[in-house]
Parts: structure tokens; sequence; C-alpha cells
């Protein structure tokens, strides 16, 4: 790579007293500079991504707007408190809210379709366990989001779907789903619109906290200055620290070309969520099977394996589109942070430093107030 200096001209103008430098253009650092800025119209607010485009999971997600099936919910509940995981599911409902309310359902398009869970018959214990809980359930969510019931049996539809090999299926109201590449174009445009500064193709290297602010280090050996830090990089956050608990998951995605007549519409979770899969218009979107080779997936680079692609490819051809044609028309990965732990790691790490990372499977939910709750943690000191 050629390496050329910063000019003057490009200090003055560019990276000159920077009060805010968040590092990483997904829906945390995006939603977090909106949120400083918003505070702090005054403050130099600059993001700096090392992609073209913000390339790590918010824009190559699977775009579910949803808050928990029930096999999630009674996983999570074995081993958190009641406490601790309706907490959870409120804070994705109301951050579903506020990412529809910021960008407007139009632009994100997003689609109130449901969600569904499969059931295989060798699964019976489980959907057991699902059916002595709904009550339970239905009435803890009501709370939260307001709808009188929001899981249902719903098999009559395993026909109209014309799933193979599917017993039982359980119907979420609440769930929804969303264009993901509209809602980061979406967020982008409003940080720029506020006067939020991003630019891309920046990849940090190292920083340097001081008494004074933080000195950031790039890869091609540009060294900026900012009094405050955030370092919203998900999956890569050890990069640049190393004790913080996160680990990198790789999914695996595919998409089908178009589908006349296509019936699967909504967002279905399979095999207790390890598989998702949606329609987007007319197409089917796959992906998951981190659960066949999870070492393996635990890695921040970009790829595809025969094993996840032929599995993936198998579920299509005999689950999900038993009856139907259908041709691949294209692949990709994402990389989540993931740790030992489900909630994000929002927090300060002295007077110039502050960390927003590890969400999961959930940042389309939970991305939007994680953003602002860490913006507060930044301008609260
Ligand atoms: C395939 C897939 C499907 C998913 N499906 C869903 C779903 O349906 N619903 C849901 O709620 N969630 C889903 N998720 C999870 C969700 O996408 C993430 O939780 C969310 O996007 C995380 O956002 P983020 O801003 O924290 O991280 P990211 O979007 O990963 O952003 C981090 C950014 O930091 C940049 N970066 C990294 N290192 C550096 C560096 N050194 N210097 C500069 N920039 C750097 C990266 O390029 C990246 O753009 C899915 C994730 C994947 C991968």
């Amino acid at each position: 790579m050629m390496t050329v200096n910063l000019s003057f001209w490009e200090k003055e103008a560019f990276f000159k007293e920077v009060d805010v430098l968040i590092i990483g253009s997904g829906i945390v650092g995006l939603n977090a500079a909106i949120a400083i800025k918003e505070q702090k119209p005054g403050y130099k607010v600059v993001v700096i991504e090392r992609g073209i485009l913000p390339i790590g999971a918010s824009t190559r997600n699977a775009g579910f707007a949803c808050f928990g099936s029930m096999t999630e919910l009674l996983d999570d509940l074995s081993t958190q408190t009641a406490d601790q995981v309706w907490g959870l599911v409120e804070k994705r409902w109301r951050g579903l809210q506020r990412l529809r309310e910021r960008l407007g359902d139009n632009h994100i398009q997003y689609r109130p379709w449901g969600g569904y869970e499969l059931f295989r018959p060798e699964e019976k214990k489980s959907y057991e366990a699902c059916q002595a809980y709904m009550e339970e359930f239905n009435v803890a969510l009501r709370a939260i989001t307001g709808l009188s019931t929001t899981f249902s049996n719903k098999d009559q539809e395993v026909k109209e779907f014309g799933f193979g090999g599917i017993q039982h299926l359980i119907h979420n109201q609440g769930e929804g789903q969303i264009h993901t590449g509209k809602m980061m174009a979406h967020l982008l445009a409003l940080a720029r619109d506020i006067g939020v500064e991003v630019y891309n193709g920046m990849e940090v290297s190292e920083l340097e906290p001081s008494t004074k602010g933080v000195s950031i280090r790039l890869k091609n050996n540009w060294q900026l200055k900012a009094d405050q830090v955030m370092i919203a990089t998900n999956g890569f956050a050890t990069q640049l620290l190393p004790k913080v608990a996160v680990k990198p998951a790789r999914n695996q995605v595919l998409i089908t070309k178009p589908i006349p007549g296509l019936k699967v519409k909504g967002t279905f979770h399979y095999d207790r969520g390890f598989f998702y899969f949606r329609n987007v218009n007319d197409r089917l979107l796959l992906g998951g099977g981190r659960c066949l080779d999870v070492e393996g997936e635990e890695t921040e680079t970009f790829g595809f394996t025969p094993l996840i692609q032929d599995r993936l490819q198998e579920l299509l051809s005999t689950v999900i589109l038993p009856n139907t044609a259908f041709e691949i028309d294209q692949w990709w990965s994402g990389i989540m942070g993931v740790g030992d732990q489900k909630n994000p790691v929002v927090e300060r790490l002295g007077p110039h430093m502050s960390v927003a990372v590890r969400l999961g499977g959930m940042g389309v939910a939970i991305g939007a107030q994680i953003g602002e709750e860490a913006a507060r943690v930044l301008l609260d000191g």
C-alpha cells in the first residue's frame, strides 16, 4: 500500500480538534454519533470505518426485527433470572420501536408480518415445553409489547407454507422484518445530515490514551488525535482491546433468485434458532449453521465452508422449499460479536475512552438503544 502523509490542509480541514472519534460505522457507531451530535451540536464528531462500506454485521445481517422466540426465551431462562430475561426482551422491543421511530418504517421497509418457530417431530420435548409456558410468556409480554397474544399455535400453516418434515409452528405476532441495507444507508444519511463526519477506508491499528486525549494510529500510519474515543467494532473489538470479553462469530447467508409464487412470508427460526430464514419480496434468504462448527466459525475472516453451505442448501431443498424449484443467487458472510453472556458491553475505559460492543444476534433490535446508551456513557464521563 502506498503510504502518503497527511498534508497540513487535510489535517486542518478534516481532523483538527476532534471532540469525539468513533471507530466503526455499524448500527452502534452511527447511532452513538447521532445521539452525541444531537446533544452537543457544537462538537466535532467523526466516525472512522475501515471498509468502503461498514463491513461487519450491520450491512450483512438477516434483518429480523425480533425480540426472542419461545425456545430462545426458555433457553435464556435456564441460565438467567426472569428479571434479566424479560429486561432484555423489553430492551429489544423498545429498541425496535426506537429504530422505527428514528428512521421511519418506509425507509427501513419494516414489514409486520410476524415470525414463526418450526418444530420437527424429534423436537417433541422442546415443543411441549413451549406449550406449557405459552400462556405465562404471553402475560409477561403483554406488559412489554401491549399485544394481547404474542405466541400462538399455527400448525395449520405448515401445509400452506409447503414445509417438509415440520410438525408444529408457533407464531409470534410481534415480530417483523426490515431491509437491512436500506436501514444502514438511511442511518448513514441521517448522521451526515446532522453534521457527523464519516470517513471510510481508515483502519485503526493502535490507540494510545494520555491525560490530554487519545492518539489514534491508522494502518496507513496516519496519526489522529481526539478528546474522546469510542470503540464500536463489535466482533473485531479484541484487535484494539485484547482484554474485552468478545469473540467473533461468523454467519454464512444465501439468497435465492426470485421464486414465482413464493409462499414463505415472514421471519422463521429453525432448530432452536441455529438456522433462520425469511422472504425478501419473492426471494428466500437463509442463514446460520454456526452450530455445525462453532470453533471454525469463531473467526474474523469473511468466507464460506462447504460444511455449512451444503447444510443450508439441503435445508432449502428438504425443509423450506421441498416442492419448489429455486436457484441460489448469492452468498455472503457477516461477523457478529458474541460472549459468554448475552448482554452487550457498554462502558467507560478511562477518562478519554469508552466501548460499545458484543451485540450478539440482536443488533437490529438493540443497536439504536445501545448507541444511545454508549453516547450517555461517553458524555456523562
Ligand atoms: C449474518 C448475520 C445475521 C444477523 N441477523 C440478525 C437479525 O436478523 N436481527 C438482529 O437483531 N441481529 C442480527 N445480526 C446481528 C446484528 O447484525 C449485529 O448485532 C449488529 O449489526 C452489530 O452492530 P455493530 O455496530 O455493533 O457492529 P458492526 O456492524 O460489525 O460494525 C463494526 C464496524 O467496525 C468496523 N471496524 C472493525 N475494526 C475496525 C478498525 N480497526 N478500524 C476501523 N473500523 C473497524 C467494521 O468494518 C464494521 O463496519 C446478524 C448478524 C449476522 C452476521
